[in-house]
């Protein structure tokens, strides 16, 4: 597929203190979204050809629905539809792309409420999102300010949103590479606030994904963790050893305090919690953007405390530290 989309961001990216990793991320990219390495590859790429792109319009990135609004007729808004549709599911948003209104599974513009408040401004920063999704977080730290985002996630659908909606919008300050934490290059460093949400319970090895995030921060430089986690007063690790919430690659959940403990022990200075949310069926649900199950059937009909597996039900909590 074409990857000229991604130059002008890693053109930025080079001249922004990253150059010497620039090459293994271009390459890296290519050889995942290559020919043949994902059988919906062709049907993507595909929508994406076929998506208008109106001429430029006005940017919104600091309000909840990320996108762009401007000039465009109703066949083509109904062409632009039915492009994005063909990008289904889309789990975080919302978007508003020439008056779409893409309604995603997650209301990801509240868990942006609830953490930005606790963060060091991100106007000037360099930002790297871990695990982003299709991005929208990303762009919502370019509408706080940042100077750049990188976003990574090996999900290739999610990518190919990344694609559809920054050929809309149009900006060179972000690009999401369809990439693991792992991947990236073992001395790669400098950000100023790296980003890791939904990612730590997934990981076989939080521990390491911790360590892994620390390396990339330049010294004081600011993480932000989000997971799931569990409320006990002790430390104590939740290992559903089966499916959580329907999930079948959840790995360990730990209590808040030990997930502060983990920090610290990697290094981690200043390591403040600084948000502890119940998930509701209102933040994470089925929408006509995202039509499988969600949160409602993965909670206990009896008990929404419990998930069906009667595992504590979803908790999400934030914590902020310093390299
Ligand atoms: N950060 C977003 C998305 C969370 S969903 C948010 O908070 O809303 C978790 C994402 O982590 C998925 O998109 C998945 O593809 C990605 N992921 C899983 N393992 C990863 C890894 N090793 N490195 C980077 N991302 C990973």
């Amino acid at each position: 597929m074409d990857l000229s989309p991604f130059q002008p961001f890693l053109d930025r990216f080079g001249a922004a203190g990253f150059a010497a990793w620039v090459p293994m991320l271009a390459v890296l990219t290519a050889q995942r979204l290559a020919p043949g390495t994902h059988g919906d590859l062709p049907r993507w790429v595909a929508a994406l050809a076929a998506m208008p792109r109106p001429g430029p319009g006005q940017a919104v990135l600091d309000a909840p629905a990320v996108g762009v609004e401007g000039e465009i007729g109703a066949v083509d808004r109904a062409r632009l539809r039915d492009a994005l549709m063909a990008l289904h599911p889309w789990r975080k948003g919302p978007f508003r792309l020439h008056g779409v209104e893409i309604d995603s599974e997650w209301r990801s513009d509240w868990k942006w409420d609830r953490l930005t408040p606790h963060l060091s401004p991100l106007a000037g920063r360099r930002v790297l999102d871990v695990g982003c999704g299709n991005g929208y977080h990303c762009w919502r730290a370019l509408g706080a300010g940042a100077d750049l985002a990188l976003g990574i996630d090996p999900t290739r659908l999610y990518v190919m949103q990344f694609l559809a909606v920054s050929a809309l919008i149009r900006s060179t300050g972000l690009a999401v590479l369809p990439l693991a934490l792992e991947d990236l290059p073992a001395d790669m460093t400098g950000f100023d606030t790296v980003f890791s949400m939904g990612v730590l319970y997934h990981r076989r090895s939080p521990l390491d994904h911790l360590r892994g995030l620390r390396r990339l921060l330049r010294p004081g430089g600011e993480l932000v963790l989000e997971t799931l986690a569990v409320e006990r007063a002790g430390g104590e690790v939740l290992v559903p050893g089966g499916r959580y919430a329907r999930m079948g690659n959840v790995w360990s959940i730990p209590a808040v305090a030990t997930l502060v403990a983990w920090l610290a022990g990697c290094g981690f200075r200043r390591v403040r919690v600084v948000d502890v949310t119940p998930t509701t069926t209102a933040e994470q649900r089925s929408t006509e953007w995202m039509r499988f199950e969600s949160l409602a059937q993965a909670l206990d009909s009896g008990d929404p405390g419990r998930t069906v597996e009667g595992l504590p039900a979803p908790l999400r909590a934030v914590v902020v530290a310093s390299a």
